[in-house]
C-alpha cells in the first residue's frame, strides 16, 4: 500500500486512466495538485486542481508546501505536501498522477513509493495521440514527438509498467497494483 506514483510520457493518457480508476475504485485517494494553468471547461477549483496564480505558487514553493513541483508546457504543477503526509501517516494508500520530472523528485523525497510507468501500446499509437486533430503547427508536433521519444527512455527507472492499450484494462491493472503490498 502506501504511495503509488503514476507517470509516463505526455499524451499517453494518464489522466484518462486515473478517471477510469476512480470509477472502478471510488474509494481511491488521488492527490489534488496545485497548478498555474487556467481551468478547462468543466474543471472545478479544488476538485481536478487547486488553481493558483504565479505569486501564490512561488510562495508555496518557498514555504516548502510541495513534495515536488515542475513546469510542464509553460504551466507549473505541484503536489501539496500536507494532505499526502496525513494520508501516509495514517497508513492509507495514495495515488499521484504526475509528469516525469516530478516523479523523479518523489523518488528522492519518498523512496518507499511505488513508481508505475504508463506506456503506449506502440510508438505509432503515441504519434497518433500526440498529433491529435492535426490542427497544430508541424514544429509544435515535432517538439512533442521529440520530447515523447526521450520520455519513453525513462521506463527502466520504474518499478512496474502498465500498457495503455485499453483504458479500462489499464485502470484495472493499476487498481490491482494499488491494492497489493
Ligand atoms: P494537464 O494540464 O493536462 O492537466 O496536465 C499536464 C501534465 O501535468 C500531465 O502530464 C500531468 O500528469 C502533470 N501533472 C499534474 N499534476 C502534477 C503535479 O502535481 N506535479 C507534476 N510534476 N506534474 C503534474
Amino acid at each position: 500500500m502506501g504511495l503509488t506514483v503514476l507517470s509516463g510520457p505526455s499524451g499517453v493518457g494518464k489522466g484518462t486512466v486515473v478517471a477510469a480508476v476512480r470509477r472502478l475504485f471510488p474509494d481511491v485517494w488521488v492527490s489534488v495538485s496545485a497548478t498555474t494553468r487556467a481551468p478547462r471547461p468543466g474543471e472545478t477549483d479544488g476538485v481536478e486542481y487547486h488553481f493558483v496564480d504565479d505569486d501564490r505558487f512561488d510562495r508555496m514553493v518557498k514555504d516548502g508546501e510541495f513534495v515536488e513541483h515542475a513546469t510542464f508546457a509553460g504551466n507549473r504543477y505541484g503536489t501539496p505536501r500536507a494532505p499526502l503526509e496525513r494520508r501516509l501517516d495514517d497508513g492509507l494508500p495514495a495515488l499521484l498522477e504526475i509528469e516525469l520530472q516530478g516523479a523523479r523528485q518523489v523518488r528522492t523525497a519518498i523512496p518507499s513509493a511505488r513508481f508505475v510507468f504508463l506506456t503506449p501500446p506502440s510508438w505509432d499509437e503515441l504519434v497518433r495521440r500526440l498529433t491529435g486533430r492535426g490542427t497544430e503547427r508541424p514544429e509544435v508536433i515535432e517538439r512533442r514527438l521529440a520530447r515523447a521519444r526521450v520520455e519513453l527512455t525513462a521506463e527502466p527507472e520504474f518499478d512496474a509498467v502498465v500498457v495503455n492499450d485499453d483504458v479500462e484494462a489499464a485502470a484495472a491493472r493499476l487498481v490491482s497494483l494499488l491494492i497489493t503490498e
